[in-house]
């Protein structure tokens, strides 16, 4: 059997998280609420209407573009593609066609080992379409999605594998929330992705007859079902069959993939340029005012983590998956000016269980960068020891006092006089005659249990390295 390679590109809807919609004042998230009644004339289709483009449809796209590496052009204009479905009201979605708002452009994504090259062929702004479903034998139609902005991206066929497919996914979601462009909830449809897979005999060059995946509502489904699909065809080659192409439904409940249609000649949408809007002009002082105070991207961060902090590449991932956690971090290093690995542990362990437990993002916490500082250097210095440090975090995101404060006000400074310990040690060892014996008679283990009464006579403040010391001292004499 020779060698496959599976060629894949993906098509991506990015429902923005704009105010009001495309081309109306509605709003545009209506999540939640009844159906039809978040529309007006304008994203309905009634006649006689205009459409109006929102400004801040073009600002996000061009954020995006630039995230993309991609060119964004400076005239772009909408078309309209005429087809006929139930929730399309106006007869036809107002898209963009010959001219889109940006081109070209790409996304280096790190994987395992090697960095795949993904191309980006377009990026274009247009409306989203309304739904239907049936119910007790009816076909139901609900226009509230009609005009909500989406932008349509489409990348090359330079995806090979099913897990390139979901890190390509993980790392445009978190692009997307990076810059406050789309909420990018696969579930909530707010990110949606298609795939075209095909396979080849590895080192060939052409393409293949592909099928189209759709339907799928998050990553790792996509991922299943890609690498499903991969294997369906591979099976199909070997037998002799040729792959169709079709396109394959994607059906939650059973993990599985059905044949919806075959996929005929490309429709005739038959565009022409939406003659109810003006192109879009984005001169140098437009593109530079929405590109100004442009953030360091979550890549370059993350690079910049390893090189600058000498953090591990599992570290640096974590520590920018989100904006914000990823300035929490570099602020409360720079308050800590001490061993960034120290500090991130301490991040990736207590602070983002914090974050998680209360459903926060780290700009949310009451325990800032400067008090987590404080309360690593308190540990450091051994005037906490690394419990009531843990605890501290907790009790400051309660109360939001300073770490210092509620270190003097509790009394929590741990004990490091020797002879207070010594005296606590003293009585533990006089106290347990039979567990002193079995140490002495070889059961060195036991010592972790003489320190754990230590510190529970001392209320947790001890120092746990000074009461092993000295109680070390006291069984071996
Ligand atoms: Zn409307
Ligand atoms: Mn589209």
């Amino acid at each position: 059997m020779p060698e496959y390679e599976a060629v894949i590109g993906l098509e991506t809807h990015i429902q923005l998280n704009t105010e009001t919609k495309i081309f109306c004042a509605c709003k545009a998230d209506s999540w939640g609420d009844p159906p039809n009644t978040n529309i007006c004339p304008v994203c309905s289709g009634l006649p006689g209407v205009l459409p109006v483009l929102n400004r801040a449809v073009v600002e996000k796209a061009v954020l995006l573009a630039r995230a993309m590496n991609a060119e964004v052009q400076e005239i772009s204009y909408f078309d309209r593609k005429n087809y006929f479905y139930p929730d399309l009201p106006k007869g036809y979605q107002i898209t963009q066609n010959d001219q889109p708002i940006a081109v070209g452009g790409y996304m280096d994504l790190p994987m395992e080992g090697y960095v795949r090259h993904v191309g980006i062929t377009k990026l274009h702004m247009e409306e989203d379409a309304g739904k239907t479903k049936h119910e007790h034998g009816r076909r139901l139609v609900d226009f509230n999605r009609c005009g909500v902005p989406l932008i349509e991206m489409v990348t090359g066929p330079d995806l090979r594998t099913a897990d390139e497919v979901a890190a390509y996914l993980i790392r445009l979601r978190q692009l997307l929330r990076w810059l406050d462009i789309s909420e990018a909830d696969m579930e909530k449809g707010h990110l949606r992705a298609d795939a075209n897979v095909s396979i080849r005999v590895k080192g060939e060059t052409g393409l293949n007859e592909k099928t189209e995946i759709k339907n799928v509502n998050s990553i790792e489904s996509l991922r299943s079902a890609v690498e499903k699909e991969i294997q369906r065809q591979i099976r199909e080659v070997e037998a002799g069959n040729v792959i169709e192409a079709w396109t394959l439904d994607w059906d939650e409940d059973t993990q599985s993939l059905s044949k919806m249609r075959s996929k005929e000649t490309m429709a005739d949408y038959r565009y022409f340029k939406e003659p109810d809007l003006l192109v879009v002009k984005l001169d140098e002082d437009w593109k530079s005012e929405i590109l100004a105070d442009y953030p360091e991207l979550p890549l370059a961060r993350r690079e910049r983590f390893i090189s600058d902090y000498e953090l591990p590449e599992y570290d640096a991932d974590i520590l920018t998956s989100e904006r914000s956690l990823s300035e929490y971090f570099e602020a409360a290093n720079k308050a800590y000016a001490g061993d960034p690995k120290r500090l991130s542990n301490w991040l990736m362990n207590d602070v983002m269980r914090l974050l998680n437990e209360q459903g926060l993002e780290a700009r949310d916490l009451k325990v800032t960068p400067d008090y987590l500082a404080e309360i690593i250097k308190l540990v450091d210095a051994n005037t906490i020891n690394t419990p009531t440090g843990k605890s501290l975090l907790e009790k400051v995101q309660q109360t939001g006092t300073s770490p210092r404060e509620i270190v003097e006000a509790e009394g929590l400074a741990q004990v490091s006089d020797t002879g207070a310990i010594r005296e606590i040690a003293e009585r533990v060892v006089a106290e347990n005659p039979d567990n002193v014996a079995k140490y002495k008679s070889g059961k060195d283990s036991l010592i972790g249990w003489f320190v754990g009464q230590v510190m529970r006579e001392a209320r947790g403040k001890a120092d746990p390295n000074l009461a092993r010391e000295v109680l070390e001292e006291l069984l071996n004499h």
